[in-house]
């Protein structure tokens, strides 16, 4: 790499695990493509598969001497209808009753029927009929089936199909408004967690987060498992939107999670809610994943449509530090293609984003005030790049969170589990290493690892945030080096 300059990507990748990605070649491929971070998606996988592919991407990680983090992202609290013999045909105009009253167990086994004259089926949420009012909007099926509440008693709604189609069995609810009086993890998401966490995950996203409390219950379960993983707070409904300031003050990270969000508030509001949540997470500096439907089309066809192409672009000139793929990498037939293709946009886009440093975010402490200097002077330097030392990861996620474009952030740590984390923030490039005593041979093992590694040549500027030892004392410092 001496001679050539490749392109240092700020925006990390995210790819789905699923049928069309888990076999060891795949994941080879995933990885070699340049994916960051994996997620595994709980609402389809089972505790069997998360040991198996967590082993296998470690596996794969270790021969390519290239790792990716794993992010689990657990199902969380979902409404959802009971079991139908076969699928119930849906007129416009028709009416459907909503039976509450069954629990999560009987649900399983319920079948629609008939009450008096109208179809009935039954629902998993109990205060279903409490929290609705007649008039509100009945999302069933992600969206594809639209019905109105026209009347409601204590454990049953009914409602006007607005738009006709087919009830199939155990189909989501989103009841866009209300806020679910579900609790925040369910005995499957805890299950789930605990193989994870003894799988060694490093994220876990949790689903409709709807307020702080809902992140604080998951921390608690983490530290009770004994697991540092980080936590990604899923916003996918009105409640999340409410309160997003609250929730990225607890969360570690945020995923605009648009399947279920562009269902729960109107579509058109989508672009708004996106950009508002991504200005709040880098006021916070929290890193900001953009999902779903990036390249949805990518599923059946090589080719993305030149909206998905807008629209991964949009995300990567607002700032995200991720862009993520699902169906393009779990059942999609493209799914290297789809890396690719996000890779070309983000490289194409990323060096036409105006290089100022996220101005808008607080900075409360002196260290971290102090890495503002430093993006300042790498990015005045130009052919640089910053190294940080650091054991918990916040200097480089601040680092990250400051948006130094053009500039390389090169982030030492001898914990592995922060190694992993420090995958998902935006151009961070983290590397493991024992750090000596001695500051000064620690910043020149750093320099020694990245002339090895072919991340900088001689006449690359450093700029180096470390400690030195004056006497007795252990100052923070920010140094200037230049490559040898
Ligand atoms: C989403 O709704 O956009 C999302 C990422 O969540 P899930 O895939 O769990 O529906």
């Amino acid at each position: 790499m001496e001679n050539e300059s490749p392109y240092y990507r700020h925006t990390k990748i995210i790819a789905t695990l699923g049928p069309s990605t888990e076999s060891a070649d795949r994941v080879t491929e995933l990885i070699r493509a340049g994916v960051d971070v994996v997620r595994l998606n709980m609402a389809h996988g089972s505790v069997d598969w998360v040991g198996e592919v967590v082993g296998r991407i470690r596996q794969v990680s270790a021969q390519l001497d290239r790792h990716v983090a794993v992010m689990m992202d657990v199902k969380g609290p979902e409404i959802r209808t009971g079991a139908v013999a076969a699928p119930l045909p849906l007129e416009v105009g028709s009416l459907l009753e909503f039976r509450s009253g069954a629990s999560p167990l009987q649900e399983q086994n319920a079948a629609w029927g008939n009450s008096g004259s109208v179809a009935s089926v039954s629902v998993n949420y109990p205060d279903l009929a409490r929290d609705v009012t007649v008039g509100a909007t009945v999302l069933v099926d992600s969206g594809l089936l639209r019905m109105r509440v026209v009347d409601k008693d204590t454990d049953s709604i009914r409602c006007e199909v607005l738009t006709p189609g087919e009830l199939g069995s155990r189909r989501h609810i989103n009841l866009p408004g209300v806020e679910v009086n579900l609790p925040s993890l369910t005995e499957k998401d805890r299950t789930d967690l605990q193989a994870g966490v003894k799988a060694g995950i490093d994220f876990v996203a949790l689903s409709f987060v709807r307020r702080a409390k809902d992140i604080r219950v998951l921390r608690q379960l983490l530290d009770e498992f004994g697991s540092p993983a980080r936590i990604v707070a899923k916003i996918e409904e009105c409640s999340g939107v409410d309160h997003m300031d609250q929730i990225i003050r607890e969360a570690d990270a945020v995923m605009v999670a648009r399947g279920d969000l562009g269902i729960e508030i109107d579509y058109q509001r989508l672009p708004l809610v996106q950009t508002k949540l991504v200005r709040a997470c880098q006021a916070e500096g929290k890193p900001v994943i953009i999902a779903t439907h990036l390249l949805e089309s990518m599923i059946h066809s090589p080719m993305p449509t030149r909206a998905e192409i807008s629209d991964v672009s949009n995300a990567v000139r607002e700032g995200a530090d991720a862009v993520m793929l699902s169906g393009e990498t779990t059942t999609g037939k493209y799914p290297l293609e789809s890396v690719e293709v996000l890779k070309q946009i983000i490289e194409s886009i990323e060096p036409s984003v105006d290089g100022a440093l996220n101005s808008g975010m607080k900075l409360r402490e002196p260290k971290a005030k102090m890495l503002r200097s430093a993006a300042v002077l790498a990015q005045d330097l130009g052919d640089s790049g910053i190294i940080v030392f650091t054991r918990s990861g916040f200097l480089a996620y601040v680092l990250g969170a400051l948006r130094p474009r053009g500039v390389p952030i090169y982030a030492f740590t001898d914990v592995e589990s922060t190694f992993r984390q420090l995958l998902l923030p935006w151009g961070v490039e983290p590397f493991m290493m024992s750090f000596s005593d001695d500051p000064e041979q620690t910043i020149r093992d750093a320099i020694a690892c990245l002339r090895r590694k072919g991340w900088c040549r001689t006449g690359t500027w450093l700029v180096a945030i470390t400690n030195v030892i004056a006497g007795e004392q252990v100052i923070d410092s920010m140094q200037l080096r230049q490559v040898e």
